[in-house]
């Protein structure tokens, strides 16, 4: 599995096979349902107390991207005009997809940290 891969699918960042979460983003039984560990590999997760903190960096990166793309989007069909009518649309697409920027972001910045180990398929 590739790298982007198995970021989109939040996928364990050593083997990338195992699932980080338990739950799905929209699952809402629980979003933040970080497994401690690779169910494939037994990895751990959290690295040390607050890791996860820093992927906050990642989530506000991928919302600012995430609204310039629909910006940029809105202008090119001719919506872009209002800017009131943009910030609700970028607004109203930012929270539809803030479930999975959540996982997303923290599956992106174990994996700065955690890198990938291909004897770990096994
Ligand atoms: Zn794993």
């Amino acid at each position: 599995m590739s790298y982007i891969n198995s970021l989109l699918q939040l996928r364990c960042p050593k083997c990338r096979r195992g699932k980080m979460f338990s739950h799905k983003p929209y699952s809402f039984k629980g979003i933040s349902s970080l497994n401690k560990s690779c169910p494939h590999c037994e990895t751990l997760f959290q690295l040390e107390p607050w890791f996860f903190y820093g992927a906050m960096y990642v989530s506000y990166a991928l919302g600012v991207a995430v609204a310039v793309a629909v910006y940029v989007l809105l202008v090119l069909f001719g919506f872009g005009k209002s800017v009131l009518t943009s910030f609700l649309i970028i607004t109203g697409i930012i929270i539809l997809i803030s479930p999975y920027v959540y996982q997303l972001s923290k599956a992106i910045w174990a994996s700065f940290f955690i890198l990938y180990d291909p004897k770990k398929l096994g």
